[in-house]
């Protein structure tokens, strides 16, 4: 199956009892049993829901998994990863991560004892240096956000490997549509179906996609007993979501690409990040192993002043000034106060998300309607 024909029918049956195209919306804690311990296949909702079950087939079938895993949110999902290990355990990861990754990582995870290393994963030797015996999990995000570096996917898992390392790849900025990590060697694939998945700025959702049936046994065992599943309204709306990600991927692709192109040549933008323009400094790597370069790109004003920044940002009349990203309509975002305000000031500076810094989801608007939105918009500054 092509993966258009598997955004839609993936993994997907109609419902036996009704023959309902859709799989309805099983809103139901418990189910009933014929005598104790003789049942359909179904107990309690934490454990399995048809709905939720439905909805991860079809997450299995997008990434090339066996198994797919829907949780309350991105963050949880994660969560759900990092308790795979144990106290005195090391993980390696990228230098450029999700705000809300970071502080999990940081804040929560470092207080049960394990350990992190935060490296550029631009360069597979910064990853090697780093590698010790202790070394359990090497946890990627490409492109990063919000300075759309790329890491070579390949590369890297195959270090892993050697090592015996497990390797788990936010895979939230690109998409299924645009890159599969479970076939460059990955052993989980991660996302915030918040965005792309569920596309529609409507649902709060993590995923997590494998390829091992010992793997997605334990992923599930703490998925069960820590409890942070996706509920079963939400679990719908995510399949529908995914029905058309083909479609409004490969517009947000096409939309982007000519937004980077409009901004590279603007002569009040110094940098735009965006792995599909030739001049982006990963763009090779980005050729390999995407088919698309997606929807997220940042940019840099010349004027490096806040003040600037902010009236452009103040200025957009079609675009919204709004956290998240991956929905249908364009948001445009500061991480530094916003997305990325949970990481110090210092730290911050030193990845480059300064005050000049904006990040845009391109939308999957007339892309006319945003190259005016953004032209006028930076006429303010
Ligand atoms: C939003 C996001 C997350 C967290 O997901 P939530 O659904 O908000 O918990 C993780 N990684 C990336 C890249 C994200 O954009």
């Amino acid at each position: 199956m092509k993966f258009n024909t598997k955004t839609i029918h993936g993994g997907q049956k109609h419902d036996p009892s009704t023959g309902a195209v859709m799989t309805p919306i099983f809103q139901t804690s418990t189910y009933v049993q014929q005598s104790p311990g003789k049942h359909k296949g179904y107990e309690y909702s934490r454990g399995e829901n048809p709905t939720r079950e439905a909805l991860e087939k079809a997450f299995a079938s997008i990434e090339n998994g066996s198994h797919g895993l829907a949780f309350a949110s991105g963050l949880a999902a994660t969560d759900c990863v990092l308790r795979l290990f144990n106290s005195g355990d090391h993980i390696i990861a990228g230098d450029d991560l999700y705000g809300g990754s970071y502080r999990m990582f940081t804040q929560l995870f470092s207080k049960y004892g394990l350990k992190f290393t935060f490296v550029d994963m631009n360069d597979v030797e910064n990853i090697v240096n780093v590698i010790a015996d202790s070394t359990k999990l090497i946890w990627l995000e490409t492109p990063t956000n919000p300075l759309l570096k790329v890491a070579d996917i390949a590369a890297i898992t195959s270090i892993a490997k050697s090592k015996n390392i497990m390797t788990a790849v936010d895979n939230t900025f690109a998409t299924p549509y645009n890159q599969n990590p479970l076939d460059l060697g990955a052993d989980i694939v991660m996302h915030s179906a918040t965005k792309y998945l569920g596309g529609h700025s409507d649902l709060v959702m993590g995923a997590l996609m494998v390829n091992s049936e010992k793997l997605a046994k334990d992923l599930h065992f703490i998925q069960f007993a820590a409890g942070a599943i996706a509920g079963p309204m939400d679990c719908f709306l995510a399949l529908r979501g995914v029905k058309t990600l083909a479609l409004r991927v490969q517009r947000h692709n096409e939309n982007a690409l000519l937004v980077a192109k409009f901004l590279d040549e603007h002569p009040k933008v110094e940098t735009v990040y965006y792995p599909g323009l030739e001049s982006h400094q990963n763009h090779e790597i980005a050729k390999k192993q995407m088919r698309g370069f997606g929807g997220m790109l940042s940019f840099r004003l010349k004027d490096k002043s806040k003040e600037s920044t902010f009236k452009m940002l103040e200025n957009f009349k079609v675009i919204t000034l709004a956290e998240s990203l991956g929905g249908v309509e364009s948001l445009v975002n500061h991480p530094a106060t916003m997305t990325h305000a949970s990481i110090p000031a210092i730290e911050r500076e030193q990845l480059g998300i300064t005050d000049s810094l904006t990040r845009l989801s391109v939308g999957v608007e007339d892309v006319n309607d945003l190259i005016d939105d953004i032209k006028n918009a930076l006429k303010m500054v």
